[in-house]
């Protein structure tokens, strides 16, 4: 599994956190299926704010307070992220050979936690690596061991505290074709950047805390304090060089800083590039973007003409704040006060100890997540939820058939898109993770596994056609991803769980809600960013200049409609919003489409009136309305309407309604009422 970071990411949960997410307040609905209708208010009219007529009693009983920007009924699931989590782990622990991600996760906390207790020396793996370090007599050796620090912990080699510099690995459209790694430069400088970001804070103090906690790194491994006092200097004097020369160097950057590795190998002396890569395990990787005011060969001689005994120090401090949480209490506390100091934010308090539950959920989200899967998610949910998907996509197909601002030639071109479509639902065909082997001894030891493992899947290595199939988030995730580079949907198991979803509940209440947002994900192929890359990846605009009039028409009417002034609040920038609307608009339509042909296999059509009084078509819409039932306070409303490409909460429920002849006949609505468009907005 590869966890890159998306070209487009739309959330249509809106777990932004504007001022405070941990304090949005928690959900206390009874589950999907048996409160939708107890949601509404009968008393408020449909017609006139459907989001109001949907949502105010919840509001009402749960109130914004005060400090708290957002809230919603979907912040229930990731209010209870953390706390399942921990549930997950513990269970594991109980039951360890239940299950292989069992084994693994209670294999890593017991390694962890063994780690922890007190100790008088440094162990033997670590004083290990502590003489490989001072073994490093020649350019080569060092390219190695750069690599060897930064593999010595998950995610080392793109850590701040990483040696040099950071390496990570894209996919997204601007670093196509695949092999390119981007590096930029680390070190940092307490004076300067002090006074560079906010001015607060003592610099000259965090410098004193910083110094001191490394000095005292030195010496819990083993140093005379004579000899950590100097390392200490000379690591900060090489970060403040590294810093400095970031900053000073912004000339003949620009067209430099993306280098092919037969170019470096001829023109930058000094660093070993290919060999530092193939160290890693990204031999793969072909070009190399430097994202720094710094160039590949400036950063190349300063790592080959530092002086050597300089250059061990530094790497041996690097290795030591990497694997702090495997060295032992003394190492972490001082690693996260020079943390602190570093970040300009140094407390008066001791830091916390490790608390290896939280370390198991950033170094083994995998493994979580098969436990998530195993105990939250059945084969019957994924079938379910495989069966939606699948009808959405089917409603795109039969969509464009029908779009008129669409030619013949991109329609064609369109279906090819949507049918290439690689559909992720719920988790992965195999658990990788299985493949990783733990060592329960020695938690140094599974640190490194673990990052060797995780370095092999994110890296991208593979062709393009296999690369695509890779899961890039834990399927544990609470959100659902296009991804437009690859034309992959992932709809992972973590959202497919109430409000969005339940393999007993309706389909009226399914479609109207993970339903939407399905479909919202799909427009977003084929979308005015979506035409920009073909069902092959190929960065290739495939739509026609009559086709990008027609569409320039057609989604004025969105433009128009968004731009309309919110009392107290004024006009959105409907423009910044139009992509998002018209797969909001888009995505509703698709579900509605989605639904009227699922129904008759179900002995069921719109008109049909449950038990809870509401018919499908009416229990569609509240399922969809109840998704948006997001409260935002007007201080995050004012911010949001400035920067966010969704429109607010309010506006996404009720214009989205408002366009669909559906809902007008759905409550009876009159032509005149403010739930009704004259001229409805169509693009899908
Ligand atoms: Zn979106």
């Amino acid at each position: 599994m590869r966890y890159a970071a998306l070209a487009v990411l739309t959330l249509f949960l809106s777990k932004h956190c504007f001022a405070q997410c941990a304090s949005t307040k928690s959900l206390d609905s009874p589950p999907i299926g048996t409160s939708l209708a107890d949601l509404i208010d009968p008393t408020l009219d449909p017609c006139s704010n459907f989001q109001a007529y949907v949502c105010h009693r919840w509001f009402v009983s749960h109130p914004l307070t005060p400090g708290v920007s957002m809230s919603g009924i979907a912040s229930r699931l990731f209010e209870g992220e953390g706390i399942l989590r921990h549930r997950l782990i513990e269970e594991a622990e109980l039951a360890p050979r239940s299950t292989p991600a069992n084994k693994l996760i209670s294999m890593y906390v017991s390694a962890c936690k063994q780690a922890q207790k007190p100790k008088e020396k440094i162990g033997p793996k670590a004083k290990e690596e502590l003489r490989k370090i001072d073994g490093i007599s020649n350019g080569r050796q060092l390219a190695r061991e750069i690599a060897r620090v930064q593999l010595s912990t998950p995610g080392g080699w793109s850590d701040a505290s990483s040696p040099f510099f950071t390496i990570s690995f894209s996919d997204s459209v601007e670093v196509m074709p695949r092999g390119v790694a981007t590096i930029e430069v680390t070190g940092h400088s307490f004076i300067r950047e002090a006074s560079a970001q906010t001015g607060v804070g003592n610099s000259e103090l965090d410098k004193q805390h910083y110094n001191r906690s490394i000095e005292a790194m030195f010496v819990l491994a083993g140093e005379s304090s004579a000899r950590a006092k100097a390392d200490a200097e000379w690591s900060t004097v090489l970060e403040e060089a590294l810093a400095a020369f970031r900053k000073n160097s912004s000339g003949a950057n620009g067209h430099d800083s993306l280098r092919d590795l037969t170019y470096v190998k001829k023109s930058v002396p000094g660093f070993d590039w290919k060999l530092y890569l193939n160290s890693l395990g990204a031999g793969h990787v072909r070009v190399l973007k430097v994202n720094s005011q710094i160039n590949l060969a400036q950063l190349s001689n300063l790592i080959s003409h530092s002086p050597m005994p300089e250059m061990r120090a530094y790497l041996r401090l690097h290795f030591l704040l990497l694997a702090s949480k495997g060295l032992g209490p003394g190492f972490a506390r001082a690693a996260a006060i020079a943390a602190e100091a570093k970040n300009n934010e140094t407390e008066d308090s001791q830091p916390p100890a490790v608390d290896c539950y939280a370390a198991a959920s950033d170094d083994m989200p995998d493994a979580i997540a098969e436990a998530y899967v195993g105990e939250k998610f059945s084969l019957e949910d994924r079938a379910k939820a495989m069966s939606i998907v699948v009808a959405i996509q089917n409603a795109l197909l039969r969509a464009v058939d029908h779009a008129s601002w669409m030619g013949e030639e991109t329609k064609s071109e369109a279906r090819s898109k949507v049918k290439a479509m690689i559909l992720n639902v719920g988790y992965p065909e195999s658990w990788h993770i299985n493949q990783l082997r733990l060592d329960k001894k020695d938690y140094l030891v599974d640190l490194r596994r673990i990052a060797a493992f995780q370095l092999a899947s994110n890296t991208n290595s593979k062709e393009f056609e296999n690369d695509r199939k890779e899961w890039r988030v834990p399927p544990d995730t609470m959100n659902a991803f296009e991804d437009p580079v690859a034309n992959v949907l992932t709809v992972p198991a973590g959202i497919l769980q109430y409000p969005f979803f339940a393999s007993k509940a309706t389909d009226s209440e399914n479609m109207g809600s993970i339903g939407v947002i399905i479909g919202h994900e799909m427009t977003h192929g084929l979308d005015s960013e979506g035409e920009t890359v073909d069902s092959h990846g190929r960065a290739r605009d495939w739509w026609t200049d009559a086709d990008k009039q027609r569409y320039t028409e057609a989604s004025g009417c969105y433009v128009r409609q968004y731009a309309e002034e919110i009392p107290g609040l004024g006009r959105p920038d409907s423009k910044l919003t139009l992509n998002e609307d018209v797969a909001d608009n888009g995505g509703l339509a698709l579900a509605l489409s989605a639904l009227t042909e699922t129904l008759p296999g179900h002995e069921q059509d719109l008109q049909v009136v449950g038990p809870d009084g509401l018919s499908n078509l009416q229990r569609f819409f509240v399922a969809f309305g109840s998704t948006g039932c997001t409260e935002v306070s007007a201080e995050a409303s004012r911010y949001l309407l400035a920067h966010s490409v969704h429109a607010l909460p309010m506006i996404r429920v009720n214009n989205a309604v408002s366009n669909m002849p559906a809902f007008r006949s759905a409550f009876g609505c009159s032509a005149k009422a403010p739930m009704v468009k004259p001229d409805p907005c169509v693009i899908w």
